[in-house]
């Protein structure tokens, strides 16, 4: 029964080996609307034996199903099948994900017509992997071939839940890999979706697996399990450092997006108006639940009070309410153990600085894990709100002197996913872009993301690169080959 209904609260089971399953134990957990409070959803409970057959049957279908003999141009087309489906399902899909995700429904219909992109492109990368001839000095051949990199893990967060699936699938599928995928465990519902149409776009069974469960029970058996040869994660960076230290037993390739603190710089140059408007989508899109957050905002003294004021002024009128409504410009966080840690932040930044906008719970509705967009002020780069990262709509507004000091307090941090510039000083912005450590730079602008361009952090951001050329190398291993053209003995002994 794919994604089968039995009464308002949708019963879903999970896909392994190609069929459409319970978990082995029979267990199933809830999943919520945030914006209401209520359950939309069961979805199954699965656990290291379900996770051990999802692993099987990627095995199975990597080694000996009709996937290992695919053709690049097969493999393509099975993903651009998969991309006009999401095309022609997007209203659909949005509004899931919105449902389930807390999320404005017209951020919904852009990630999912991102997701259509992705598996567009990757469709198109598929027959673009080619290999080299190594120019040896020998009278023989060497040749470097690309192959798949084998069974890929992926596990993901709750933030963008499809595009995070498609940025994972895409490249992996296109390398010619097989994979099982873990969704979190607040937002699975669209992955679920998605993969009632994989038997019909042409992916044989066991070739993506996706499995329902908690991290503990669910993900930390696919990290661990010998013969996943590969973990894509994004999420925190807590769970990051687990992950390392798990698949190292077995020597796995890992590649992690592990989210950030990023500086949002503004010099006193910049447009004003613009550097405004910069400043507030850089930390309050998809309600500042985005790794790539601008939480950090730091702003030239000479501008700083006129610009504080500028930003509450308009975060106060920026429109917070049921995410299905389309002038809704910030919806609901996506659960009560976000919206209880990102309050309790709220909590810790009055006792570090000063609140210019926001600071508590918006009660426009009367249920839903809504909460203000939050400006503080005055933040020391050592206040903790300017130095962990909240994941909801709190911004740190922090002054700095000059182009020194800024790149000193912008580059001081743990993380370095990414940075963002705003100044009319080309020479300005350019040593900017020079000194900033972090995996993207924006100047003048800040979040716009491609997926034919490279997204990862630098430090503890993670490692690795998604999207673009970049992503498929990461599903792919580098096997050397050498061919004696001499037909003599090597005569050395
Ligand atoms: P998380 O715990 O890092 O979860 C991300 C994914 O990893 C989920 O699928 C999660 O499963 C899974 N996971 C958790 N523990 C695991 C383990 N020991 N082994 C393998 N997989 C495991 O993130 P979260 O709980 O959703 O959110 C916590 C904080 O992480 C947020 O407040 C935010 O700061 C950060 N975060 C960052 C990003 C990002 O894009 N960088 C995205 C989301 C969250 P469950 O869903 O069952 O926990
Ligand atoms: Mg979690």
């Amino acid at each position: 029964m794919p994604g089968g209904v039995t009464t308002d609260v949708k019963t879903y089971s999970m896909l392994i080996n190609g069929e459409w399953i319970a978990s082995n134990s029979g267990k199933t957990f809830p999943v919520y609307d945030p914006s209401t409070e209520e359950v939309i959803a069961q979805v199954p409970e699965a656990n290291s034996d379900d996770v051990n057959r999802a692993v099987a049957a990627a095995k199975a279908a990597f080694e000996e199903g009709p996937w290992a003999t695919t053709t690049a141009q097969e493999r393509g087309r099975v993903l651009f099948r998969l991309a006009e489906k999401v095309r022609q399902n997007l209203a659909m899909l949005a509004e899931l994900e919105c449902r389930n995700s807390g999320k404005p429904i017209v951020e919904a219909e852009f990630d999912i017509n991102d997701v259509a992109t992705c598996f567009e492109y990757y469709g198109g990368l598929a027959t673009k992997v080619v290999g080299y001839v190594n120019p040896v000095p020998d009278n023989a051949m060497s040749l470097s071939l690309k192959e798949p990199m084998g069974i890929a893990g992926q596990i993901i967060p709750w933030n963008y839940p499809l595009m995070m699936a498609a940025w994972k699938l895409a490249p992996a599928l296109a390398a010619g890999c097989t994979c099982v995928l873990k969704p979190a465990e607040q937002t699975p519902l669209t992955a679920l979706e998605l993969a009632r149409w994989f038997d019909e776009v042409g992916l044989p069974k066991g070739v993506v697996n996706v499995v329902t469960g908690f991290g503990e029970s669910c993900g930390s058996p696919l990290v661990r399990h010998p013969d996943v040869n590969k973990i894509a994660f994004t999420g925190s960076a807590a769970v990051g450092k687990i992950i390392v230290k798990e698949a190292a037993d077995t020597v796995k390739r890992v590649t992690l997006e592990l989210g950030g603190k990023s500086p949002n710089i503004f010099f006193a140059d910049a447009d004003f108006e613009a550097a405004i408007d910069g400043a507030l989508f850089g930390v309050f899109i998809n309600q500042g639940e985005v790794c790539s957050a601008g939480s950090r905002i730091l702003v030239q003294k000479s501008i700083y009070s006129k610009f504080v004021e500028a930003m509450a002024e308009k975060a106060k009128k920026i429109k917070i309410g049921p995410p299905m409504e389309r002038d809704t410009k910030m919806g609901a966080l996506v659960s009560k153990e976000q919206y209880d840690r990102v309050v309790s932040y709220l909590e810790i930044g009055k006792k570090e600085a000063k609140v210019a906008a926001g600071g508590g719970r918006a009660d426009n509705c009367a249920k839903g894990y809504y909460v203000q967009p939050t400006i503080f002020y005055n933040v020391d780069n050592n206040a903790r709100i300017a130095r962990e990262e909240i994941f909801g709509p709190v911004a740190a507004v922090i002054p700095f002197d000059d182009e020194k000091d800024a790149l000193k307090i912008a580059n001081d941090t743990p993380y370095g996913l990414a940075a963002a510039v705003w100044t009319r000083d080309i020479f300005k912005a350019m040593r900017a872009v020079k000194a900033l450590r972090a995996g993207i730079v924006w100047v003048n602008h800040m979040q716009p993301t491609y997926v034919e361009a490279p997204w990862g952090g630098y430090k503890q951001s993670g490692f690795g690169r998604e999207l673009g050329p970049w992503g498929i190398e990461e599903y792919l291993e580098t096997k050397q080959v050498y061919i004696n053209l001499n037909e003599a003995p090597i005569g050395w002994y």
